[in-house]
């Protein structure tokens, strides 16, 4: 059995009491267990506070830059071991586990790329400086310096590897240290990628710090330098902002939450064209990869009243192709999902949406998954569902189900079709397929928002359009109300969270010279 620690303080740690089991969940064996209990977590944000920071601060963009592509060659290395770990501990089918591993080296690329476009240099300019007096000299200027704290993040179980790097990449880029906690569940891959990355010694020392387990009293003893950056389930994330570092000391929050994504199919669309074809295949996609568990998984799909029959006769047909089991077998196509209790919400959740829809395809038990033992696993087949008569408060508007799960409906008008979408109260992406430019600007200027994110799908993009669920480093990842209001990523969108924004006023000589610009 695998006895996992935590990586704090310098070394790694392992806790005592009883310890939280990790699971295969297509077998339901226990592979491998942790425990925080008695690990000193206030040493642990000290020495990040005191030995991360002022190593990551004296270093440049470049040189973290340096440091971030260290990180994403050393994991790369390692890939195909953490497919494995991913498949054992996750449930992931190997397409689904280089979403994650694959995502979380190039989340690192990503931002070493954009480290030589910040300069040699400490400081970071926000605009440009303005004339202040009735001089040319009086001039005011913004200006980023990282925070002197430390920077703690909370992950969800879904993306254990994407999860830890895409947060890490921002946050070392602004010059702040981290300590990263990955959901228990699946914990397995983040804890051997912290292994990797200790042992090649990529990182200053404090820069980076791991919490294997239950979070203890880590949230209740940051402070106002400190952030915390939180992905999970907004019943969670409404427990951590009324944590009382938050509310008392104004330790800085972002929270990345749930969300019932959408998909609207324009008027225009028929079936056999390039813009069908897309729709239905990013559909799918998204109701099958990582077993619908993506917090970017598309849970609505909205189409013109009378398409509504097509539409589900193509996803059905597209979902009976998908084969379920363990992905340990090479023709599994869609894992279990990744614990019992989400197996027991998901059942939950089904029976909530068919308070306003009915199931057209598929079922949440009696599901026996290929290459599993018999009656073993956490399997369910994808489950389609059909809702006539949408309506705001409806539970398909209120409650996501985290699994393989999404219900067509129908719309009459591009009005109809915006107050549905809004009706889901805010969410991560939202993809709109049309070729008609007047349909596709009035949805945008229409949901736009209520997202951090929309995806245009048209004949001109069919061939090379990525998956709506799919977050990039390059844009930003995050949605206001239901979606928890964060934003992550977004390039150098994302460091500002890490970082103080600071006015300045004086000479502008001075001014510009502290932010690296001529006058
Ligand atoms: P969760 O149960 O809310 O857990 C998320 C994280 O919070 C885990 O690391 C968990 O640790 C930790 N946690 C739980 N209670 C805590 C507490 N009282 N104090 C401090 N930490 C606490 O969510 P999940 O089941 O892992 O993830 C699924 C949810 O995440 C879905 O709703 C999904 O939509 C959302 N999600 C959102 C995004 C996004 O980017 N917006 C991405 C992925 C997932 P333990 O595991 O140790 O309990």
């Amino acid at each position: 059995m695998i006895e996992l620690a935590s990586f704090v303080s310098g070394k790694w740690v392992k806790g005592k009491g009883k310890a939280a089991e990790l699971v295969n969940p297509s077998t339901e064996e226990v592979v491998a267990t942790t425990s925080t209990e008695g690990i000193d977590l206030g040493a642990a944000l000290e020495f990040a506070r005191e030995r991360g920071g002022p190593a990551l601060r004296a270093m440049t963009f470049t040189q973290r830059g340096e440091m971030l592509r260290a990180m994403s060659r050393a994991i790369h290395a390692k890939r195909d071991e953490l497919i494995g770990l991913a498949i054992a501990n996750g449930g992931n089918t190997r397409g689904d586990a280089k979403f994650d591993i694959d995502g979380a080296i190039g989340t690192l690329a990503a931002y070493a790329d954009l480290a030589p476009e910040l300069g040699d240099t400490h400081v970071l300019a926000d605009g440009d400086g303005v004339q202040l007096g009735r001089g040319a000299r009086l001039f005011g200027q913004h200006l980023y310096l990282p925070r002197t704290g430390v920077a703690v993040h909370v992950n969800a179980f879904n993306f254990p590897a994407w999860g830890l790097a895409e947060k890490a990449a921002t946050a070392l880029l602004a010059g702040m240290p981290v300590v990263s906690k990955p959901a228990t569940s699946t914990a397995l891959v983040a804890h051997r990628i912290v292994e990797i990355l200790v042992a090649d010694a990529v990182l200053p020392e404090g820069a980076l710090s791991f919490v294997c387990g239950a979070p203890g009293d880590l949230l209740d003893r940051l402070d106002g330098r400190d952030v915390l950056a939180f992905t999970g389930s907004s019943i969670t994330a409404a427990k951590l902002r009324e944590g009382k570092s938050v509310v008392v000391r104004a330790t800085r929050i972002n929270v990345e939450a749930d969300s019932l994504n959408a998909a609207v199919l324009g008027p225009d669309v028929e079936v056999g064209s390039d813009v069908m074809h897309l729709f239905i295949g990013d559909v799918a996609r998204e109701i099958t990869q990582k077993t619908g568990q993506k917090c970017t998984a598309i849970r609505r799909i909205y189409v013109p009243k009378e398409r509504v029959g097509e539409v589900v006769e193509l996803l059905r047909e597209r979902l009976s192709a998908v084969k379920v089991g363990n992905p340990a077998s090479e023709e599994v196509t869609m894992g279990p999902v990744s614990t019992a209790a989400q197996l027991r919400d998901l059942r939950d959740g089904v029976k909530k949406l068919e308070s306003c829809a009915k199931v057209v395809f598929g079922k949440t038990s009696g599901v026996d998954g290929i290459g599993a033992p018999a009656g073993k696993g956490f399997f369910v087949t994808p489950v389609l569902l059909q809702g006539d008569d949408p309506k705001a408060g409806d539970a398909v508007h209120e409650h996501e189900v985290f699994g393989p799960v999404a219900t067509v409906m129908p719309y009459s008008s591009p009005a109809e079709a915006i107050a549905l979408v809004a009706a889901g109260g805010g969410g991560l992406v939202t993809s709109v397929y049309s070729d008609d430019k007047d349909f596709t600007r009035t949805m945008v200027l229409g949901i736009a928002p209520f997202h951090g994110r929309l995806v245009l799908g048209s004949s001109k993009v069919a061939g090379q359009a990525l998956p709506p669920g799919m977050a990039l480093p390059q844009l930003v990842h995050g949605g206001p109300g239901r979606a928890g209001g964060g934003e992550e990523l977004g390039a150098r969108r994302g460091m500002t969270f890490y970082m103080q924004r600071t006015a300045l006023q004086g000479d502008r000589a001075v001014l510009e010279a502290l932010v690296g610009k001529k006058s």
